[in-house]
């Protein structure tokens, strides 16, 4: 186990949210040595999910966003630098930046998250085809909108939706392209994703679902101007946004020979294949007692609870990754929260009728791996507690009317539930 003194320079890349949790959490328990946290996009450490909600409405502004003031970093010693981190020597534990200025470390923290993915049709480079992973990103999106006649989503997932979502409420009727049959198929289960495209629908927006897209038109000027989809069907277009998922950034990782599948790999501590180098957040591939194969997980939970793991271990309290997953997205005013790992479940309960507000309960082989909430938010709280003090309902308790989580929870935790997220 490394000890507090003996983890001393602690080096990290990455100045998102795990990157800025790892910093701040070593503080917190005491590591004394160097802290260097290093990032290439220019701005103090921000929060990523509103710039798909209230930050696109301008209902909030950047400086909403920062994860802590620059103070903070003062206060606690956390050296701030800017610059993109191009080459890790594993031998001399070194990291060199694009500048050319070397950063020596004793344990190096590898949270360099993920970039958007690009649809990989002609026309992808076009201007008005825009992507939304980073503040600049969400920026350019704000400034377009308002003069966007047609706007077009590529991709149902959680940030394509969201983005549907928010650009409706300003009064845009987006068209959502899916090739899959159903919206946030990887991610959620079938009445969860029948609700939320019902959501869509009935405000406004089209979804056309089981549709791929051929390629972008665009005009002289080079912008663009209508989505051709693989039936042969244009759609007129003057902003577009690619939501089509994230690729982990590991290309710092594999340069060095750090071992590298679907994310860096770590093992069950988060350490990569050199004891020197953690890996976490999104750009992290981990084993979970939950998950039938190792995961990467898009998600705060992720990114907050893994750094605080490796800033448990290099101070000195060394430990397993087995917290629980949880998620929530926000779509119109449904705030859809998800408990556990859903993944390869079998059966689907669902609890409550009103289409508001209701849970999908979900098992594999009988045994309840997740739940899903969409307007019940003390539903999701007691399933976050049954999940994690591993006290579960069998299939069939669940399945007798009258169940609820919140009374499972008190029959068998003897302790009261709160009431809300
Ligand atoms: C639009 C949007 C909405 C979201 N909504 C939700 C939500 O509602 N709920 C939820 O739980 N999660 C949500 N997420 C996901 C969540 O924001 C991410 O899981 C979280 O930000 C991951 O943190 P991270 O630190 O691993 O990665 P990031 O936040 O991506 O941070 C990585 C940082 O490292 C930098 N970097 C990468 N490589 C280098 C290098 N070589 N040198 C220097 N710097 C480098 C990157 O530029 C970036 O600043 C959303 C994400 C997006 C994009």
């Amino acid at each position: 186990m490394e000890t507090c003194k003996r983890a001393g320079r602690v080096l990290v890349v990455g100045a998102g949210q795990a990157g800025h949790q790892t910093a701040a959490y070593l503080r917190e328990r005491g590591h004394k040595g160097p802290v260097t946290l290093i990032g290439d996009e220019g701005r103090l450490p921000y929060e990523r999910p509103p710039l798909s909600k209230a930050y696109l409405k301008a209902e909030v502004e950047a400086s909403d966003l920062w994860l802590r003031p620059e103070t903070f970093y003062e206060r606690n010693a956390i050296e701030r630098v800017t610059g993109t981190a191009v080459a890790l020597d594993l031998a001399t534990r070194t990291v060199r930046l694009a500048d050319a200025s070397l950063h020596p470390y004793d344990h190096l923290v590898l949270a360099t998250g993920a970039r958007a993915r690009a649809v990989p049709v002609p026309g992808a480079h076009l201007c008005g085809v825009h992507r939304l992973r980073t503040l600049a990103d969400a920026d350019a999106l704000r400034s377009a909108l308002p003069g966007a006649r047609h706007v077009v989503v590529i991709g149902a997932g959680f940030v394509g939706l969201e983005f549907a979502a928010a650009a409706r409420e300003m009064g845009h009727r987006v068209t959502v392209v899916e090739a899959l049959p159903r919206p946030l198929a990887r991610v959620v289960s079938a009445p969860m994703a029948e609700y939320f495209a019902r959501l869509h629908q009935e405000r406004g927006n089209e979804l056309l679902l089981g549709q791929g897209v051929a390629r972008f038109h665009g005009n002289r000027e080079g912008r663009v101007t209508a989505v051709e989809l693989t039936d042969g069907r244009r759609l007129p277009a003057d902003l577009v946004l690619a939501g089509v998922g994230a690729v982990p950034r590991t290309e710092l990782a594999e340069g060095a020979g750090l071992e590298v599948a679907g994310g860096i790999v770590v093992d069950g501590r988060l350490l990569t294949s050199d004891p020197h180098v953690s890996a976490i957040g999104d750009c992290a591939a981990f084993p979970h007692p939950r998950a039938l194969a190792r995961l990467r997980v898009e998600s705060v939970q992720n990114a907050v609870d893994q750094a605080r793991l490796v800033a448990d271990r290099l101070t000195g309290s060394d430990r397993t990754y087995d917290d629980l997953p949880w998620f929530w997205s926000t779509q119109f005013s449904a705030r859809l929260q998800i408990a556990g790992l859903g993944g390869g479940h079998d059966t689907e309960l669902v609890l409550g009728g009103d289409a508001g507000s209701f849970s999908v309960l979900l098992f594999r082989d009988e045994e309840l791996v997740a739940v899903e909430s969409v307007g019940r938010p003390a539903d999701h709280m007691a399933a976050r507690r049954i999940l994690a003090q591993n006290i579960p309902p069998a299939l069939w308790e669940a399945a007798v009317p009258g169940f609820t989580l919140q009374g499972h929870l008190r029959s068998r935790a003897g302790r009261p539930v709160p009431a809300a997220a």
